[in-house]
C-alpha cells in the first residue's frame, strides 16, 4: 500500500524557516509533495503576510531566492517534490482560479515551464487551487499531460470532458459509493487511481483544522482493506501542535503496517 504527503500553498510568501518548523521531523520518513504557486497574488489570507492582502500584485518565486534555494536543496535530499498549484491562487467573483480565469490553457502551460525552469526539475502533478476545476480547467490540465492530486472532484460526466473514460469511471465510483452503503450526496474519497486518456486522478484525504487522528485513521483502515492507497492533504500555513501531533500519530499508526511504503506523491501513479 502507498502512503503520499501533500502540502499546499507554497508560493513566494512562504518562509523556508516555516516549512522547517512544520516538516523538519516528518519529511525524511515521509517525502512532502509541495503544490506550488509560481506567481502568487496577494488575499486575505493566514499564511500571506497582511499588506499584501488587498495588493492585487503577483509575486513570482523567483524573487524570493531564499525559498528557491531551499527548494532546490529539499528535493535533492528526497524530502519534497514539486507539484503546480495554479498559476496566481487569485480568486474571481466568479469562482477559483481554475474554474474563473479566462485562460487555464496559458496558466497550466506558463506556469509548468517556469517553475521547471526555475527549479530544475519535472513536474508531473497538478492540485487545483480549492480543490476546484472547471470542464474547462480539467481539459487544460489533462492537454499537459499532468497528474491530478485532488479532494472531492466531480465525476459527474457532464463536468468533465468527454472521453469514454470518464463513463466507465464515473460507474466504478457509482459501484463503490453503492458499495460502501454511502449514499448519492456522500462525500467520500475513492482509494484507487483513475486513469483517463491523458491523466490519472488520486483523491486525498484533508488535514485541517478540526480533523482528528480517528478521521484519518477511518480512510486509511478503509483504504487499506479495499487494496487502496492513501493519501494525506494539509496547508504549512495552518499546523499547529495540535494539527502536527493528528499527523506524527497517524504516520505513526500506519507505519506499522508492514505492507505500508512511504512515498513521493508522484508514485501514487505509477
Ligand atoms: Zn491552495
Amino acid at each position: 500500500m502507498k502512503v503520499a504527503l501533500r502540502d499546499d500553498d507554497t508560493s513566494y510568501f512562504t518562509p523556508p524557516a516555516r516549512l522547517h518548523d512544520v516538516y523538519g521531523a516528518v519529511w525524511d520518513r515521509i517525502p512532502v509533495c509541495l503544490a506550488t504557486v509560481p506567481f502568487a497574488i496577494g488575499y486575505p489570507q493566514a499564511g500571506i503576510p497582511r499588506e499584501h492582502w488587498q495588493s492585487g500584485q503577483s509575486f513570482p518565486l523567483a524573487e524570493h531566492a531564499a525559498l528557491v534555494d531551499e527548494l532546490k536543496s529539499l528535493e535533492a535530499a528526497g524530502r519534497v517534490t514539486i507539484a503546480l498549484h495554479g498559476y496566481t491562487h487569485q480568486d474571481y467573483p466568479s469562482g477559483y482560479e481554475f474554474q474563473a480565469a479566462p485562460d487555464p490553457e496559458r496558466r497550466v502551460r506558463d506556469g509548468l515551464a517556469y517553475l521547471q525552469q526555475l527549479l530544475g526539475t519535472t513536474i508531473r502533478i497538478f492540485v487545483p487551487p480549492h480543490n476546484a476545476l472547471s470542464k474547462r480547467g480539467l481539459a487544460a490540465v489533462s492537454a499537459a499531460g499532468l497528474n491530478l492530486l485532488g479532494s472531492f472532484l466531480s465525476f459527474r460526466p457532464s463536468m468533465r470532458p468527454w472521453e469514454w473514460r470518464t463513463l466507465v469511471n464515473y460507474w466504478r465510483i457509482r459501484r463503490f459509493r453503492a458499495a460502501s452503503g454511502r449514499r448519492r450526496h456522500d462525500r467520500f474519497i475513492y482509494p484507487y487511481v483513475l486513469r483517463y486518456s491523458r491523466h490519472a486522478e488520486f483523491g486525498c484525504h484533508s488535514l485541517i483544522p478540526g480533523t482528528t487522528f480517528e478521521d484519518l485513521k477511518r480512510g486509511f483502515d478503509e483504504a487499506r482493506s479495499l487494496g487502496g492507497d492513501f493519501c494525506i492533504a494539509t496547508h504549512y500555513w495552518e499546523i499547529d501542535r495540535t494539527m502536527h501531533g493528528v499527523l506524527v500519530r497517524t504516520l505513526d499508526y500506519m507505519s506499522q503496517f508492514p505492507d505500508v511504503r512511504f512515498v513521493k506523491a508522484e508514485q501514487l501513479f505509477a
